[in-house]
């Protein structure tokens, strides 16, 4: 742990004067918003991401499309970038490393990506900070798989690939000792090791504690929200998370401000929780950027995360996180619903039927079930009411014709 805060403590966090580019790396939607929130504050934009489709590429001054390993991207990236940030963990780190090597300031840290793109080394890192995780062991063959299982006393488990896994993805159950063969088969074996084993966690839902820091090592947590998932994808998300129990919350900021602080973080994370009967909190994974469910935190909240990621590598001091309103809710929505009719959705029917919904496309051309196209937010002050109409207002899009 010493090594990381060493290394973020040593990268230089000069405050971005207005004529300062600041690059992004991956072109989604969370690069999107990220680059309205720099626009606002009066900064010029590059985006480096390989998808030639990137919803990101519209809004910003400097266009690089090219494989993150491209040599004369990076070269061009970094003649153009003076703060690097970016939204999404399937990239290279010996990228970032090389940034930070030029001198160029790297938000979150090239050390936290690179803890947050390996579960093994997440779940060692939180289990140093003392962060309640569920119980886990690392895998490398099916032998150790079986004595892993047993040694988490025989009860289900979940097998998660160390790396490269989301929404879901790259993970199976294991219910007995006859399960472990089929599911390390299935994952791709001792050629994808090593694996995460941990136990199935019985919690009564699941929260999202996104938080941000400063360079200077000032702190700000946004309030806890709630996420519901469809297949593994989040669906809907509310916030403050209803019917929290206090000690809840002096945990989550208890856990947040220990990992900000423990990581040096220098930016925006977003810290996967499940929240068990009794109010506690374990951590399921961290996200070293704004994330999906804090989206409503344009709406809601007197600073979006997309401001606070763009303040922290600018070297400012972090916003209010408060919420401007009593509630808010969040409804995503996916690529069935172009799917279902084989067409783009009827928006005129949602925004006339709806006045008080605010929907966010993301320009995205081709729609696959599963892919996250836009959402819609509601803000009011009684949750049954903003998820009624959430959910109203998605059924008036289109019928939802769900994936296999
Ligand atoms: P992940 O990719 O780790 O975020 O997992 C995707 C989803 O699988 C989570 O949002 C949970 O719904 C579920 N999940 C993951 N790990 C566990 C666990 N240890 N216990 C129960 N459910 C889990």
């Amino acid at each position: 742990m010493l090594l990381l805060t060493e290394s973020a403590q040593s990268t230089p966090f000069p405050l971005m004067p207005q004529q300062a580019t600041l690059g992004i790396l991956g072109g989604g939607q969370l690069g999107r918003f990220f680059l309205m929130a720099a626009k606002d504050l009066g900064y010029r934009t590059v985006v480096w991401a390989p998808d030639f489709e990137s919803p990101a590429f519209g809004l910003a001054d400097e266009v690089i499309q090219a494989p993150f390993d491209n040599a004369k991207a990076f070269q061009r990236f970094t003649s153009l970038a003076d703060g690097v940030s970016y939204e999404f963990e399937n990239l290279p780190v010996s990228t970032l490393e090389a940034m930070e090597a030029l001198g160029k300031v790297v938000s979150p840290s090239s050390n936290i990506l690179k803890i947050c793109q390996h579960r093994i080394l997440e779940r060692q890192c939180l289990q140093g900070f003392g962060i309640p995780i569920s119980p886990f062991k690392p895998i490398h063959t099916v032998a150790e798989l079986q004595a892993g299982f047993e040694a988490l006393g025989s009860q289900p488990c979940i097998l998660k690939t160390a790396t490269m896994g989301y929404d879901g993805k790259g993970q199976g159950k294991i219910t007995t000792l006859a399960d472990c063969a089929p599911v390390f088969a299935s994952l791709g074996g001792e050629a994808h090791a090593p694996y995460l084993l941990e136990r199935v966690v019985a919690f009564v839902r699941e929260v999202s504690l996104i938080v941000g820091r400063s360079a200077s090592g000032g702190m700000v947590t946004y309030p806890l929200i709630e996420n519901r998932h469809h297949r593994h994808v989040l669906d809907l998300s509310l916030c403050p998370a209803p019917q929290l129990n206090p000690h809840t919350v002096v945990q989550s900021t208890h856990i947040a401000e220990t990992l900000a602080e423990g990581l040096g973080l220098v930016g925006v994370l977003c810290i996967e929780c499940f929240e068990l009967a009794d109010g506690s909190l374990i951590v399921n994974e961290l996200a070293p950027r704004p994330h999906n469910s804090g989206h409503l935190t344009m709406e809601a909240c007197i600073t979006s995360q997309y401001e606070q990621q763009v303040r922290a590598l600018c070297g400012f001091t972090l916003g209010c996180t408060g919420l401007r309103v009593p509630m808010v809710g969040l409804q995503n929505l996916m690529g069935q619903l172009w799917a279902s009719s084989g067409k783009e959705p009827d928006w005129a029917r949602v925004l006339d039927q709806f006045p008080e919904v605010k929907l966010h496309l993301y320009g995205k051309e081709s729609a696959k079930p599963g892919r996250k196209m836009g959402h819609l937010v509601l803000t009011g002050n009684d949750y049954t009411a903003i998820e009624a109409t959430l959910k109203a207002a998605k059924a008036c899009i289109g019928p939802l014709k769900d994936f296999d």
